[in-house]
């Protein structure tokens, strides 16, 4: 954040603060027929569906300051709402941005976090078309709505995997997670209680899934150019064991996925390593990666792993098996929606 050249947000007041974050705007897609600047923007879709996905972040349980820089924060924030998108096999078009701020935030700072919103937004072409901006006596909230489309035919669910389906996935997992162990371990040297200062050599990789995740729009792309639409998608925010439980309970159907497919990068299990923490439980567990899980059918086995950064994990039961990891010396354990549950914490 920004301590020395700010300038207080009670210079611009409320609109002037809204035409400075918004001036410069251009609209994109056809779709977007007005934004920024009446009493609601007009939009038009023709033959296709909507969708629309919503998320509230606050400041101290979705998000630290401390150590999440304001531009990262704005990407972040635009494109996990493009990846739930994404993951119903559409294709994210318009965002409203809405923000609380206190007074420990001047321009400059909301012009970090809007440069960071407005890169994730041209890079997957989406329009920014208005927002809502207030006071807040605490801290930062950031609320922001995704509006994408889809043809009708195209449009993926969770509920929809078939008994011998197989279980694929993008990326690799954990790493984000272990991005934030890194981080909060290293918490303690960004507010100088510590003289060392935090070494992040070779842990770049981990520290770049957390603080700048990619939507997976390339996937969803290389599927449709296969000629391949899965039986159900989601991405994964809140780790893959309970994203997994999620389709198996909407499908009604189980699964085995198996331990030793589950793609780890190398940083991730070095790390897990240093933190002392079992790698499995870290990639099936941690949260944040914003990869895609998806099922397609066994016919498709073939084209989906010609694919690049696809896997194929495990595959779709009968829902009275349930839902198991096979470890890698043969035993099943049973998957647990451990998660990354905000409201326990
Ligand atoms: P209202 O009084 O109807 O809430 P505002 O004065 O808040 O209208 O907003 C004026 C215009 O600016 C609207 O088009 C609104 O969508 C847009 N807007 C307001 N705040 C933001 C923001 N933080 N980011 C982007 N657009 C915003
Ligand atoms: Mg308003």
């Amino acid at each position: 954040m920004h301590e020395g050249n700010r300038t207080e947000i009670s210079t611009l007041g409320e609109f002037g603060l809204i035409k400075h974050l918004t001036e410069g705007i251009k609209l994109q897609n056809t779709e977007s027929k007005y934004g920024v600047g009446d009493d609601a923007a007009v939009l038009e879709f023709k033959d296709q569906q909507v969708l629309v996905t919503t998320d509230l972040l606050m400041e101290g349980v979705h998000f630290d300051l401390v150590y999440t820089p304001l531009k990262h924060l704005g990407y972040k924030a635009a494109m996990v709402n493009f990846s739930d998108i994404y993951a119903m096999n559409g294709t994210p078009k318009q965002i409203t941005l809405s923000v609380a701020i206190s007074k420990r935030f001047c321009i400059e700072d909301l012009d970090d976090f809007y440069e960071g919103v407005k890169l994730a937004c041209d890079l997957h072409h989406v329009d920014l078309i208005g927002g809502d901006t207030t006071a807040s006596v605490t801290g930062l909230a950031i609320s922001i709505t995704c509006i994408g489309a889809a043809d009708k035919k195209q449009v993926v669910y969770r509920n929809g995997a078939k008994e011998t389906d197989l279980i694929c996935v993008s990326g690799d997992l954990g790493a984000a997670y272990m991005g934030l162990q890194l981080m909060e371990r290293e918490k303690a040297v960004f507010q100088g209680e510590k003289d060392v200062q935090p070494d992040f050599a070779g842990k770049e990789y981990l520290l770049e899934r957390f603080l700048k995740p990619e939507a997976r729009k390339d996937i969803i792309e290389s599927l449709a150019k296969a000629g391949i639409k899965p039986t159900s998608m989601m991405d994964i925010s809140d780790g893959l064991s309970s994203e997994l439980m999620h389709i198996c309970s909407q499908s009604k159907v189980g699964c085995r996925v198996y331990e030793e497919r589950i793609p780890i990068d190398y940083q991730t299990a070095v790390m897990a390593e240093e933190f002392n923490m079992n790698l499995s439980t870290c990639a099936l567990n941690g949260g944040e990666d914003y990869e895609l899980l998806f099922t397609v059918p066994l016919t498709q086995h073939e084209e989906i792993s010609k694919i690049k950064d696809i896997k194929i994990i495990g595959h779709i039961t009968k829902a009275e098996l349930g839902c198991a990891l096979v470890t890698r010396d043969g035993n099943e354990m049973e998957l647990k929606a451990q998660g990354w549950n905000h409201m326990e914490k």
